[in-house]
Order: structure tokens, then C-alpha cells, then sequence
């Protein structure tokens, strides 16, 4: 039978292993005597920080390939799921950690100028990490039994229960770490004695959780953007073209990195740096327009929203902005600016709901044209709706 190990490139997975390999008497009577039927899969976003990779190519693949250890590296492949996955590698002698992965988090975020969400489930992990591995796997196991092992440990029993409801109906859930009443702090130790090496949190550069007051996150995060320059223009850019079209999607659950940094230790030079890249990059003009339905029986109370964007005109900076003063003068509306965005607002949205917004601004060309199905419906109906004050925002 397959063991099947989802390894995120954290602390608690690489711990896992590592007793595994260090520790036969550990491993789970399936991978005695030998690893065989292991299989070691990597999911990639494609946004991991550059030295997570650096960190599992030195101390992690060598050991894997020493016990010939199958190891499996994936990507989503496009948008839709019928663009499938990418196999970036599949060996018994890992050597390099894939993170860049195929299509990766990062540009489906900035193509609909979007921020990962914060609220809810996080579908963007489930379709960058699960979908891909559940694609993989259904190939691997053919239908038969297969022992599935993940690294919850004993502070996350709410994800462990979500994830005994998920994935493939021939999966056996093992969580060693449950077994070992293991906790991250445990597994950082653990990982530190045998190979000495701090094991650094594994997420994407653009992860909002990440930055967590609470947990330390941003005094672990912030210093680590600072030291890869050029994955968190990446990021900085997505949260740019995000507010932009929307004031309230900063990347910290509607707060803002860039602030985060400006009062951060050294933030203003990577600021200074983001700054320049913005200047030497292919701007638009961007047409934004958004419907609100309203709860049944309770037009104070917001409904689903739509929209509906897409870049009118592309240049300079400077030659976007003068477009948008241009556009601002023939609506003969205000242009308005945060210090850092610039918008023309030619509908605000209402107080009751169902009701319309529609902005113009200005931000890198990198997002395309894309309307919401929902959209047409919901646009009509805001605007046939009474009409009523706008809302400033
Ligand atoms: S690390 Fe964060 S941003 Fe990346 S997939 Fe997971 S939850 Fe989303």
C-alpha cells in the first residue's frame, strides 16, 4: 500500500521525516522494513520564499535521495482545472526544489488584481495544494486504499477534523504528530538536533496569515521580505494593483503591508526600491465597475457581489495619470488620491442595496479583462434601483 505524505516544507513535515528516516522504529508499519512505498508530494504555489527551497535542497533532499525516498513535485497547471497539473519532478534523487512551480498563486492574484482572502475557507490553497495532490494521488493509488499522512500537530485539531471529511474516498488519514503529541515548537527542536538548522515557516511571500501580530508573524515576516527584495516587489505590486480597484483589499485582511513597512526598520528602503520598480513597469488605465445584490428582505444588508474590469488604455506611469486627470476633467468629476493611488469615481455605491460603483484608476498593467458571470444581472439591478446618497469610502 502507498503512503502518501503531503510535505508542505515546514517544520512540522520535515520533522516527520526526518524521525522517519533518522528513527525507523517510528515510521508506521507500512514503510517497514524499507521506504519503498513512500511517496514524498510537494504541491507548489509557485510563491514559496526563495529560502524555504534553499533550506529543503541542502538538508531535506539529500537525505531523501540517500534513502531513495519517491519524491514528488507538482504544480497547477493553469486557471481552470481543466488545464490540469504539471509533474515539475518525480524521482528518487531530488536535487532542486521547484518552488516557482507552473502557473503559479501569485498570478492568477494579480491577473484579477486580488489579494489572497482572508475570510472563510481558504479555497486558493485547497485549489493550488489539495485539488493538485488529489489529481496525483487518484493516478498513484488507482482507486485502491492508501495511507495519507499529514503533519497536523496537536495545536490544530480543528484542521485535522476538516481534513478526515476531505479528500479521496480510499484515503487512510494518519497525523503522526497526533501520535507523538507534538506541537511546532517540538518538531523546530526536533529538526535542530539532528541536522542544526532552524527551520524557517514555510507559506507563500503573499500569505496574510503569515503576518499574524499574535503569533509574532510580523516580526518573523517582515525582516524576511526585506531579504528577498525582488519576491516582495511581487507582492507589493499585487497589493498595489488590488487597492487601486479597491480601497478596502489591502494584503493584511484590508490593512496594508506597504504601511506595515513604512514604519518598519529598513522598510522604507525596500519602499525606496518598490517605488522605482513601479516607475519602470507598463502601466494602465483601468475601467471598474461593481454590482451589490442585497439580502433577501433587508436592503441594508449587502448581497453577493460582482464585477467587472479590465484596462482601457496601457503606458508610462506618467502618461496613465495623465490620462485619468484627462477623463476626471471630461466627467467632470474630482481625481482623488491617497498619497499612492489616484481614482475617478463616476458612480459611489449607496447606502441600500442592490446598488452600483464605478471607478477609473490607475495601476501596472497586469491585470486582465475579466467580468463575473453574476455580474450583468447584478449591475442592472443597482442601477434601476431608487436612486440614493453615495456612500464616500
Ligand atoms: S501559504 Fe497562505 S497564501 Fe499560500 S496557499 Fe497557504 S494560506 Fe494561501
Amino acid at each position: 500500500m502507498y503512503v502518501v505524505f503531503s510535505y508542505g516544507m515546514g517544520a512540522n513535515g520535515t520533522a516527520i521525516l526526518l524521525r522517519w528516516l533518522f528513527e525507523p522504529g517510528t515510521r508506521p508499519p507500512e514503510l517497514l522494513p524499507d521506504l519503498s512505498n513512500l511517496v514524498v508530494i510537494t504541491a507548489h504555489t509557485g510563491d514559496e520564499f526563495l529560502d524555504t527551497a534553499i533550506d529543503v535542497e541542502l538538508h531535506v533532499y539529500p537525505l531523501l535521495a540517500e534513502h531513495r525516498v519517491r519524491t514528488v513535485q507538482l504544480a497547477r497547471a493553469g486557471h481552470f482545472e481543466r488545464d490540469g497539473i504539471v509533474v515539475l519532478d518525480d524521482t528518487r534523487e531530488p536535487i532542486l526544489c521547484l518552488t516557482s512551480g507552473a502557473y503559479a498563486l501569485s498570478e492568477e492574484l494579480v491577473t484579477t488584481a486580488t489579494v489572497p482572502q482572508t475570510g472563510g475557507i481558504r479555497k486558493h490553497s485547497q485549489r493550488f495544494k489539495a485539488w493538485v495532490m488529489d489529481q496525483f494521488i487518484k493516478t498513484l493509488t488507482c482507486g485502491e486504499p492508501y495511507v495519507h499522512v499529514m503533519g497536523y500537530d496537536v495545536s490544530e485539531p480543528e484542521r485535522v477534523v476538516g481534513d478526515l471529511a476531505l479528500g479521496l474516498p480510499n484515503k487512510l488519514p494518519t497525523y503522526p504528530l497526533l501520535d507523538w503529541g507534538w506541537d511546532w515548537d517540538a518538531c523546530a527542536r526536533y529538526i535542530y538536533q539532528r541536522i542544526g538548522v532552524r527551520w524557517k515557516r514555510s507559506h507563500c511571500v503573499e500569505c496574510p496569515f503569515a503576518f499574524s501580530v499574535t503569533k509574532g508573524g510580523q516580526a518573523r515576516t517582515i525582516p524576511r521580505l526585506l531579504a528577498h527584495p525582488y519576491q516582495a516587489m511581487d507582492t507589493l505590486t499585487m497589493e498595489y494593483l488590488a487597492v487601486a480597484c479597491n480601497p478596502k483589499q489591502g494584503l493584511l485582511a484590508g490593512k496594508q503591508l506597504y504601511d506595515l513597512l513604512a514604519a518598519w526598520p529598513g522598510g522604507p528602503i525596500l519602499l525606496d526600491l518598490f517605488h522605482r520598480h513601479l516607475d519602470a513597469i507598463e502601466w494602465a488605465v483601468y475601467d471598474v465597475r461593481r454590482g451589490f445584490g442585497s439580502k433577501p428582505g433587508d436592503a441594508m444588508k449587502r448581497g453577493q457581489p460582482a464585477r467587472s474590469m479590465g484596462p482601457l488604455v496601457t503606458g508610462t506611469r506618467a502618461d496613465m495619470l495623465a490620462h485619468l486627470e484627462r477623463a476626471a476633467g471630461l466627467l467632470g468629476r474630482r481625481l482623488e488620491s491617497d498619497g499612492r493611488h489616484h481614482r475617478v469615481w463616476w458612480r459611489r455605491r449607496g447606502i441600500y442595496f442592490p446598488t452600483v460603483e464605478h471607478l477609473l484608476t490607475v495601476a501596472p498593467a497586469l491585470a486582465h479583462d475579466k467580468t463575473n458571470p453574476a455580474f450583468p444581472k447584478l449591475w442592472r439591478n443597482g442601477l434601476n434601483a431608487a436612486r440614493q446618497l453615495e456612500l464616500a469610502i
